[in-house]
Formats: structure tokens, C-alpha cells, sequence
């Protein structure tokens, strides 16, 4: 079943021409056309599906600079502004609150790692502070355990996935631009080796500047361009439970995670934990994923077909003129692994007992597009006018406005708040991934 998720009108009528088409409605997508439509560009935002219904709906909602790779820090901080920025700026709250992040564990190794981040962070302007067992235990005093020890992140947050997208999508109308839900980009028109249009199931978008930012489907769409973006998904699932258990907003353990919900109700999920599900994609790229997925095979388990039926990861090449993949699938929504549900009702049970009464209130998954290094790949692309925006590899809700932010920098040439350099895709073109020769 699909994730909770408010409903917004499109804009009447596509425009003939804009100065910068953004493809994908995800939190990325949605941000980059909100920052550029801030800065007075004609931006049209064009959705195959609802804003938000894929994987921006779909997330715990974690805004986070704790425990991120380094490069990710600065954006992960830039963006908890934003968040805070947002619900002022646009008249309508996307539901982020700066609660603070609770981690606790049993493990002393776990422990000292995420030392080691605190003391790297520190160096980066971010305070986190670590807990001794007897603040471990008063803080997740909800679970009655003792801990080992913990960490609190106090300027992290979570936003709403139900609304972020929706509110930013209303952002980007009042700003000036326009947002097209039912709307598939099928592909590009080229003219002179630079992009000039973006050619949808409504028509043809003149243009000089698009932004990829389609997240699980961006490879197989670069692919009919002849740009090769190595990506993989791996299928993650989710539960709710009503309202009415106390304890701490947001919670992670080895074990068994939990989030508050906009309505009370928490949100549990177990970390990391998803169904690898083939496709043709997958094959394709896999020698550049065997690194991550050698990582974290204890966490990963073979899924089944429904990757191959969804056609997000397909290879087939399609025609302009006729439905594409992206029509045939408006919403990905895969099935949620009903083991892994029993097996997180079961551990959040025994986490926090209360649990165990609560009604389950919904249950889905979704698909999270990963890089090879885990990392979002964000650049123009060998095709000029095409900038790549994806990938953000299971943490990009919460760094989706910083993102967006820096890439409407790019794309308008303005001096940008963020340094893009370490996200450029054309990473993976060289250096250890396997060389990808068409990026
Ligand atoms: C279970 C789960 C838990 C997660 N938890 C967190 C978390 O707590 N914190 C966090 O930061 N991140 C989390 N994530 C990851 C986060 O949700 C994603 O990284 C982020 O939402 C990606 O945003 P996006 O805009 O790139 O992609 P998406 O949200 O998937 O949006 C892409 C959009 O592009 C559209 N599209 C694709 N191709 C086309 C086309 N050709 N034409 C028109 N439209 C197109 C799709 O329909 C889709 O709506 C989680 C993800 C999952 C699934």
C-alpha cells in the first residue's frame, strides 16, 4: 500500500518553454524547483506520478547530520536550516521539528565508531553529545533497559514525509513556477549537442537546462541518453501504529527503529534491513555495488521479481512517441516483505512493550536508490544542459533542501552556499568503482 500523503492540484497547462525543467517530484526534485523559482526562474517541475509518492513519502523522516560521510556534512547542516526556513517562508508547515536524535547500543564497538564520528564532526561545527549508561538509560528510559551507552544529536530533527513534498510543491506555485503531476518526461530532444526540450506525454517543453532528479528511475533515463549512471535499489519496509505509546521521537537501536509520526502514531523500520530484488539494471552495474553489498550482506536478503515487472530498472531502449515505462508505472509501490514486518512488530514489542497493544495503523515499502559509495550524484552530465541529481542512497530526504538549494546554484551559475565538487558523478568514472565510460 502507498504511504500516507496529502493530495495538491497541478498547474492547468504545461508552458511552452521554461528556463529550467526539473523531471521528478521526490523531496530532490521538489527542493531544486522551489530554490530556483525562489531566485525568479521560470522552472516547470513535471511528476509521472504524485510529488512526493515514491521514495519521499515512503522514508522515517530522519533530517540528520549524525553518523553521515563527511561529505554529506555540510549539506545535511545547510539543510536543517532550510527545513527550519520553510514553513515560514512558504505559509505552510512540511512538518520538521529539531527534536533531536536518539541512538543507543549495547555494543562497544558501535559505541566508540560513533565517537569517532563526534570527534570528526566536531571539527565540522556539529554538536553531538555522547551518553554514559546511566544518561543512556535515563534518556531511553521509555524502553525500561539499561545501555551500554548512546549518543543524542540535539540539532537534528524529523520532518513530515506525508506533507514535505506537497507543502514544498505549493512553495514552488506561489513562487512563480509550475508543478505537473500525471506528467512523464519520456525523454529529451537535443540540438546542436546540447539539450533543448524535454519531451512529455503532454507535449514538448523547450528548454536549455534540466535537472535528473527521478531517483530510482534517473539511470534507466540517462541510459536512453547514452549516460551511463551506475545505480541499484533495494526494496525497504515500513510499518505504523497508532497513536498512544510514549517515548522519545525518534529512537535507533541495532535492533529496531522508531520515529514519531505527524498524527503520534510511530513509525518502525529496522536499519539497513531490505530485499535485494533483480532487475536488469542491477546485473548491469553490479561489479561497481559488490563493495557495498559485500558490507552489508548480513542486512541484505534476496528478494524476488517485482523489480524486473516495475521497469524502473529496465535496459530497454523506448521510443519518444509512444507510453513509456514511467506511464505504465506511475507510482512505484512495491510489495512490503511480510517477514521483515513480523520481525519489526516483534522487536519494537520487546523495545518498548506498549508497542504490543498499539493497532497497526499501515504498512508499505520502498524502493531506495544507492550510489556505489553511498554518496548522491549530483553534476552536469557529458550531455550539456543535463544535470543528474540522484542517488541519495537511502539519507536524502533529510538533505533533500540543501540539495536542491546548491543544485539551483549550479544550474543558475550564482556563486553556491554548498561546494558541489564532491558529488560529481564523474567520480565513478574513474577510481575504483570499474570505469563507466559514457558518464
Ligand atoms: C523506507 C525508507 C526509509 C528512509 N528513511 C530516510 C530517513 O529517515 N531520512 C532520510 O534522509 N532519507 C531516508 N530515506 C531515503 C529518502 O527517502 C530518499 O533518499 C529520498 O526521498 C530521495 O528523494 P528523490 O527526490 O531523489 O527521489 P524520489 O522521492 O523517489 O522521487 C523521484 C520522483 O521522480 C519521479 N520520476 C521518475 N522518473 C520520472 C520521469 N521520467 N518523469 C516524471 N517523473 C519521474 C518519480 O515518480 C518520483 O516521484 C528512506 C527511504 C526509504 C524507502
Amino acid at each position: 500500500m502507498p504511504a500516507p500523503l496529502m493530495q495538491i492540484q497541478s498547474t492547468p497547462d504545461l508552458p511552452a518553454a521554461a528556463d529550467v525543467v526539473v523531471i521528478g517530484g521526490g523531496i530532490v526534485g521538489c527542493s531544486t524547483a522551489y530554490y530556483l523559482a525562489r531566485k525568479g526562474v521560470k522552472v516547470a517541475l513535471i511528476e509521472k506520478g504524485r510529488v512526493g509518492a515514491e521514495q519521499s513519502s515512503r522514508n522515517w523522516g530522519w533530517c540528520r547530520q549524525q553518523n553521515r560521510d563527511a561529505r554529506e556534512l555540510p549539506m545535511a547542516t545547510r539543510s536543517l536550516d532550510l527545513w527550519q526556513a520553510m514553513a515560514a517562508d512558504i505559509g505552510e508547515d512540511p512538518g520538521f521539528r529539531r527534536c533531536g536524535l536518539l541512538y543507543l547500543s549495547d555494543d562497544a564497538a558501535e559505541i566508540e565508531g560513533w565517537a569517532r564520528w563526534r570527534d570528526m564532526a566536531r571539527g565540522m561545527g556539529v554538536t553531538t553529545h555522547m551518553l554514559d549508561a546511566a544518561q543512556a538509560a535515563d534518556r531511553g528510559r521509555a524502553t525500561g533497559k539499561s545501555w551500554k551507552g548512546g549518543v543524542f544529536s540535539p540539532d537534528d530533527g524529523i520532518a513530515d514525509p506525508s506533507r514535505a513534498c506537497p507543502v514544498i510543491a505549493r512553495g514552488i506555485i506561489a513562487a512563480g513556477g509550475t508543478v505537473h503531476q500525471m506528467c512523464a518526461a519520456r525523454g529529451l530532444d537535443v540540438s546542436g549537442g546540447r539539450v533543448s526540450g524535454v519531451v512529455t506525454e503532454h507535449g514538448t517543453i523547450a528548454t536549455s537546462a534540466v535537472v535528473m532528479a527521478g531517483g530510482a528511475w534517473a539511470s534507466s533515463f540517462c541510459n536512453q541518453l547514452g549516460v551511463a549512471f551506475p545505480q541499484a535499489s533495494v526494496r525497504s519496509s515500513i510499518m505504523t501504529v497508532m497513536p498512544g505509546v510514549e517515548g522519545p521521537d525518534a529512537l535507533h537501536t541495532g535492533r529496531v527503529s522508531l520515529t514519531r509520526r505527524g498524527d503520534g502514531g510511530y513509525a518502525l523500520a529496522i536499519s539497513g534491513a531490505a530485499r535485494v530484488d533483480p532487475t536488469p539494471q542491477q546485473i548491469a552495474h553490479a561489479r561497481h555495488f559488490l563493495p557495498m553489498f559485500a558490507k552489508r550482506w548480513r542486512i541484505l536478503r534476496p528478494g524476488g521479481m517485482q523489480g524486473w515487472r516495475s521497469g524502473h530498472e529496465t535496459r530497454a531502449k523506448w521510443r519518444l512517441d509512444a507510453p513509456t515505462p514511467m506511464e505504465r508505472m506511475r507510482i512505484l509501490d512495491p510489495a512490503p516483505d511480510r517477514r521483515a514486518l513480523r520481525r519489526i512488530l516483534s522487536r519494537a514489542a520487546q523495545l518498548i512493550p506498549a508497542i504490543a497493544n498499539a493497532p497497526v495503523q499501515a504498512t508499505w515499502a520502498g524502493y531506495i536508490d544507492s550510489t556505489p559509495d553511498g554518496v548522491p550524484a549530483i553534476g552536469e552530465t557529458r550531455l550539456p544542459g543535463l544535470v543528474l541529481a540522484a542517488g541519495f542512497s537511502g539519507h536524502g530526504f533529510g538533505i533533500g533542501p540543501g540539495a536542491g538549494e546548491m543544485i539551483a546554484d549550479m544550474v543558475t551559475g550564482a556563486k553556491p552556499v554548498l561546494d558541489p565538487t564532491a558529488y560529481h558523478p564523474a567520480r565513478f568514472a574513474q577510481g575504483s568503482w570499474g570505469k563507466v565510460s559514457e558518464f
